[in-house]
């Protein structure tokens, strides 16, 4: 018997009869003699369908102005699906309890659609717990100080049920959803992808935040900060199947390296579109250049990701780095009418047209050669680098973006990837 902690993406809470199987598959657990808090999203579509009714009345609604009254309204989407979910359980012949995450609280800072958690009081949840009841928070939102609802950015119920099993230190944090497990790369674009029985979760960070949506970054960063053991796995399967059978399914995010040991070197070809790329050009090679160009963009909040600085030619050089494409126009602007008169550079040039593509492994990290085997494989298929960066355990690439699916697959095959891995 254990305390564990489930999540049900917005597919798995579609519709009455979804939400029906999930109360089926909870009370499974708790009939096995765990202990059970279900953190659900809100039914699939609602939250974009609750922001689209506030553009109607403020077609900016971007601005921080809204803020607020945005999280006021996103945050019902959740409300809606706990109470639900409550419902189907005592149908179920269950005794369940739902909390908005106001009510429990969970305490956020005031970053109105972007806030962060920053605790959560667990007596409520936990004396619900010891008297048998199933506990049901809502995902996705928290409260701050003032009492202000605030929510997570999208997709943040990850993060609330990797928070709360963090919290209450279950035993392990499930997070159902329309995918069986974290793949080697996207079967959409390599038909031969597999699925991964065990990630590191430093992967699994790089995985995230390099464009594999499976999971909100944040939610990974949570569970590696208060290691708590995360398993992906769908929310598809029949909710009959045998506990112990759906326990072992699906991907586990692990913290124990010798775990992978017989693993593949590279565990996951990873890719993003996301990017822009702007060059700034003739700018004088001397000290603090960088930082004439980079200064004004980051004090725009723009974050920029890869960086190159050629070597210079008569004093001068060329200046490359990679921005958000929601950033972009805004970054570009910038550079033509602010930095290139500043600093003297002959001209800027922006390509929204580009991708990164990655390989990830901790196994780079006692392996030499790996980087130079990704090269030379995109080098046989006449696909020019860009940009390269690199990390202890990945290596990225900036490329065209119209080669960006021939580059997946050449170095899922080349990294062996569509093999079994030897033990896992
Ligand atoms: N309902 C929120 C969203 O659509 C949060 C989530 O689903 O994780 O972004
Ligand atoms: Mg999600």
């Amino acid at each position: 018997m254990a305390l564990i902690v489930h999540k049900y993406g917005g597919t798995s809470m579609g519709s009455t009869e979804r939400i029906r199987n999930v109360a089926k598959r909870v009370a499974k657990w708790v009939r096995a003699g765990h202990q059970l808090v279900v953190v659900p999203s809100a039914m699939s579509g609602e939250t974009n369908r609750l922001l689209g009714l506030a553009k109607e009345l403020a077609p900016s609604t971007q601005t921080a102005d809204y803020a607020r009254e945005l999280d006021m309204i996103a945050s019902t989407g959740e409300q809606v699906s706990v109470g639900l979910l409550s419902i189907a359980l005592m149908a179920e012949g269950m005794e369940s309890v739902s909390y908005t995450g106001w009510q429990v609280p969970i305490r956020t800072d005031s970053s109105f659609t972007k806030a962060r958690i920053q605790s959560i009081d667990d007596q409520r949840v936990r004396a619900d717990l010891e008297s048998g009841k199933v506990v049901i928070i809502t995902g996705f939102q928290g409260v701050d100080d003032e009492g202000n609802i605030t929510t997570l950015g999208r997709g943040g119920s990850d993060t609330s049920a990797v928070a709360v099993a963090a919290a209450m230190k279950a035993a392990e944090c499930l997070i159902y959803t329309d995918v069986d497990g974290v793949y080697t790369t996207d079967p959409r674009i390599v038909p031969e992808a597999r699925r991964l029985r065990t990630v590191s979760f430093e992967e699994m960070l790089e995985m995230a935040s390099l464009g594999s949506k499976v999971l909100q970054i944040r939610s990974v960063e949570f569970a590696g900060k208060y290691r708590v053991p995360l398993r992906v796995l769908s929310s598809f399967t029949p909710w009959d199947i045998p506990l112990d059978e759906e326990a072992k399914s699906g991907t586990l995010i692990t913290f124990e390296e010798d775990e992978n040991m017989e693993q593949a070197i590279v565990s996951g070809i990873a890719f993003n579109r996301d990017e822009a790329k702007i060059t700034v050009m003739g700018v004088p090679d001397k000290p603090g250049i960088a930082f004439q160009i980079l200064g004004p963009v980051a004090d725009a909040n723009i974050d920029v990701d890869v960086i190159i600085q050629n070597v210079s030619h008569d004093g001068k050089t060329d200046f490359s780095f990679t921005v958000h494409r929601n950033d972009y126009p805004r970054a570009l602007e910038l550079l033509k009418t602010q930095v290139a008169p500043a600093t003297g550079a002959t001209e800027v040039l922006g390509d929204p047209k580009i991708c990164k593509v990655s390989i990830v492994g901790i196994g780079m990290r006692s392996h030499v050669g790996i980087a130079s085997k990704m090269f030379r494989s995109l080098s046989e298929e006449g696909i020019n680098i860009q940009m390269i960066t690199t990390s202890e355990i990945k290596t990225s690439v900036v490329i065209d973006e119209k080669y960006m699916e021939l580059a997946v697959r050449a170095l899922h095959k080349a990294f062996d990837l569509d093999q079994p891995a030897a033990a896992a």
